[in-house]
């Protein structure tokens, strides 16, 4: 058995190495944290941060390839790796993901329409902006996740405050669209360029997170689906990416798509693939790595995955319970995952919750009583 090593100890780590287990591999997973849920189920949990060139040499050392859970992890880092190891998806590619400016510019390069937008790099930026551009969102270009670093400008009164509140960082304003859907598609594209991919993902997010991902024949109008696959595609292909990549798609009121971001690693609405595909996102991902073939996913049941957060442990007031998994369980197709955190916060992601069933409506009806016993708000 090869080991196979990951950068980053979150639950997108831990999943990955406990699919690379079940193949036979060993893993090895670099993340300073010491109960890491990554790093407290890998063979090797190497406990330093991504730019320790100690921690980075072990890395090297143990494993025959390595790829990234976090997506913030300096492109340095894959870089210096990929000297001695196959590293996947690459430095280069990581770095545009990292940056929304450069995601936008590669986008627009690509031929995929995105949200109007505005850099700011300087107060002048901000006070320059067109009032066309507001109601608008403000995000900070580095490190934004699940909603965090973002701000939003209603008038040009805001502008100012609002990118002050962010601290002044370099950032992209948006124009606030109009959304009928959410959407995400993950492609897996190989070192020669093959591209597989997970069938197009419905999404709910709430206050900025994901909270609701549906996936079943004709859960989005078949062409808008197909021209999401495409974008997606393009987006891969453009960046030369070979690995696991998701893409993230606003559906507007009038029908059309735009591209909201990219996340270069397995992403929180492909978490499905575990229990209703035939192959996974983690297994796709391991794939991509190590160079196995890859092929087609089959989604073999309809599924609705529901994200289970922090909160729900806080339902009965400031000390937290277990949530009543017992009787959840007794649901027909319910997969419980958890990340083995120990500590439940609210807006922290703990685990998820795949329901999977014969039709989309028996699917919907388990997940609304689970969502109810839970204390998850109906979708
Ligand atoms: P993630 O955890 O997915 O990386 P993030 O912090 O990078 O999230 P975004 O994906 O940019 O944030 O935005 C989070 C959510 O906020 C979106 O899924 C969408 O619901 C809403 N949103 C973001 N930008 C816009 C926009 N321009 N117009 C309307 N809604 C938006
Ligand atoms: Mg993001
Ligand atoms: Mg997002």
């Amino acid at each position: 058995g090869a080991t196979l090593g990951v950068l980053g100890g979150g639950q997108l780590g831990r999943m990955f190495v406990q699919e690379a287990q079940a193949m036979g591999y060993f893993t090895a997973v670099l993340d300073a944290d010491p109960t890491s849920p990554a790093g407290l189920v890998s063979h090797h949990h190497i406990r330093t941060g991504y730019e320790d060139a100690q921690g980075l040499a072990e890395m090297a050392r143990l494993c025959a390839a390595v790829t990234t859970e976090f997506e913030n992890v300096p492109a340095a880092a894959l870089d210096l790796l990929a000297q001695t190891r196959r590293v996947s998806p690459a430095g280069s590619a990581v770095a545009i993901a990292q940056d929304r400016a450069a995601e936008k510019a590669h986008f627009v390069r690509c031929g995929v329409p995105v949200a109007p937008h505005a850099l700011i790099e300087s107060p002048e930026q901000m006070a320059a902006v067109p009032a066309d551009l507001l109601p608008g969102i403000l995000k900070t270009a580095r490190m934004g996740y699940d909603g965090k670093g973002q701000a939003r400008v209603s008038t040009p009164a805001e502008r100012a405050a609002a990118w002050q509140d962010l601290g002044g960082v370099p950032c992209v304003l948006e124009k606030m669209l109009p959304l009928a859907q959410e959407c995400s598609v993950i492609v897996a594209r190989g070192r020669d360029g093959a591209m597989v991919h997970l069938p197009v993902q419905r999404n709910l997010h709430r206050g900025g997170i994901l909270a609701v991902t549906e996936v079943y024949e004709q859960n989005l109008p078949p062409a808008l689906a197909a021209q999401a696959l495409a974008a997606a595609k393009s987006v891969a292909d453009g960046l030369h990416y070979v690995g696991v990549l998701c893409v993230e798609f606003f559906v507007l009121q009038d029908g059309s798509l735009v591209v909201n971001e990219i996340a270069p690693r397995p992403h929180n609405s492909g978490h499905y693939s575990q229990d209703a595909c035939d192959v996974s996102q983690f297994e796709l991902q391991l794939r991509c790595m190590t160079g196995l073939p890859l092929t087609q996913p089959r989604l073999h049941s309809p599924t609705i995955m529901l994200n289970l957060l922090g909160d729900l442990w806080f339902a009965q007031g400031d000390a937290p319970v277990t949530p009543a998994w017992e009787q959840v369980l007794a649901l027909p197709g319910c997969h419980l995952r958890l990340y083995g955190k120990r500590d439940a916060k609210r807006g922290r992601k703990m685990g998820h919750l795949n329901v999977t069933g014969a039709t989309p409506e028996a699917v919907r009806a388990v997940a609304l009583q689970a969502a109810a016993i839970l204390g998850i708000a109906p979708f």
